[in-house]
């Protein structure tokens, strides 16, 4: 790769540039809480009471905190510098809204286990290293949208240790699970025990077969967990056993949500399917668009500058990012970690871009 130049290189990589832009395109000078509730990139904080804050804000506000990216949540407004805020760094709660009191929580932010940097139905941290598949519930009305592993997905397990064990045997994704590129949604089968009757009815619907890629059960493994006051625990067991056999997660075929627009079109308008697609999941049929941040566009360069940049010279700070130093350090952060990449000839993937986030958290160090 040494005799192809830096521009040629750089050029040639549309992969980095799309990856690198998707994660890094915007300039994070506005806190969203004012813009109410919206679908939007969270990171919780870990160091200030576990509340979730947006992106511009996991910047310019907990640069110095230990963050936990948790990807889109709909319907989130951002806590940071809100009552849910436990202390103030600096003289300001919120360093972009420059509040010296703290505002008022929005009402409808739902807080999960995601929020203590916990994920999946084994409740345990993200490790990057083991842990580079992990879906999210596109419906998420009874789990939050949670994240779950491949394995979990699968199988309850009695103790988390168990999934993690066998995520790693399993390269991470079992045989017996579902190809990832072959569906475009999962729906956890929390939420389809939630709406268990409407799930039924779209089974049933002569056009489910174009909208739903498989049906998974979720298996429970529980073993009789000792000998306490044994008559109620058994047959509150039995009772368990009997209420699970039926649980499964669905994946949902790629354009599903056309389909499912074509059949809520021809539902009446009292028909429970049509009932949760109008007004209980219309984000089915019609997602919300996540929060758009303003471009990173003035007085900055771009992510293709940045490449080239990185390939000839070191980052030149004073004209790179002027006024935003967290950002810079980010993108200087970045530029050196995609640098052997280039040198490499190697195509950057997401687990690389998200393994340089985890280590920008240093989470690393705290396992
Ligand atoms: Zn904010
Ligand atoms: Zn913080
Ligand atoms: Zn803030
Ligand atoms: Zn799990
Ligand atoms: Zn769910």
């Amino acid at each position: 790769m040494s005799d192809i130049s830096a521009s040629e290189y750089i050029s040639q990589q549309n992969a980095l540039e799309d990856e690198a832009r998707g994660l890094m395109p915007w300039n994070p000078s506005h806190c969203t809480y004012a813009d109410g509730s919206l679908r939007q990139p969270i990171f919780a904080c870990l160091d200030c009471g576990e509340i979730g804050v947006c992106y511009s804000c996991s910047i310019q506000c907990h640069a110095d905190c230990h963050l936990e990216e948790l990807f889109t949540k709909r319907g989130f407004t951002c806590d940071c510098g809100t009552e849910r805020q436990e202390s103030k760094k600096g003289e300001f709660w919120c360093h972009l809204r420059q509040n010296l009191d703290r505002d008022v929580p929005s009402l409808s932010n739902r807080y999960s286990q995601n929020f203590k940097g916990l994920f999946c139905d084994c409740h345990n941290k993200y490790k990057a290293d083991i842990d580079s598949t992990m879906i999210q519930c596109v419906l998420g009305l009874e789990c939050n949208e949670e994240w779950y592993h491949c394995c979990c997905i699968l199988k309850k397990h009695d103790h988390a240790r168990h999934c993690l064990q066998s995520a790693i045997q399993n390269n991470q994704v079992p045989s017996e699970f579902p190809a990832i590129d072959y569906f475009e949604g999962f729906i956890c089968w929390k939420c389809v025990s939630r709406y268990f009757t409407v799930f039924q009815a779209l089974m049933s619907h002569h056009r489910s077969s174009d909208v739903i890629a498989h049906k998974v059960a979720h298996l429970t493994t529980f073993e009789p967990l000792g000998s306490e006051d044994e008559a109620p625990s058994l047959s509150k067991k039995r009772k368990r056993d009997s209420n699970t056999e039926q649980l499964f997660s669905i994946m949902l075929k790629s354009g599903y949500d056309k389909v499912l627009l074509e059949i809520k079109e021809d539902l009446e308008k009292t028909d429970k399917l049509y009932v949760f697609l109008q007004d209980i999941a219309p984000f089915l049929i019609n997602d919300d668009p996540v929060y758009e941040f303003p471009e990173d566009s003035d007085n900055d360069i771009s992510t293709y500058e940045l490449g080239t940049k990185a390939l000839n010279t070191s980052l030149d700070r004073d004209t790179a990012v002027a006024g935003i130093q967290a950002m810079d350090d980010i993108k200087k952060k970045l530029s050196d970690f995609l640098r052997p990449f280039a040198e490499a000839g190697e195509v950057v993937k997401e687990e690389d871009i998200r393994n340089f986030f985890e280590l920008q958290k240093g989470k690393p160090k705290n396992k």
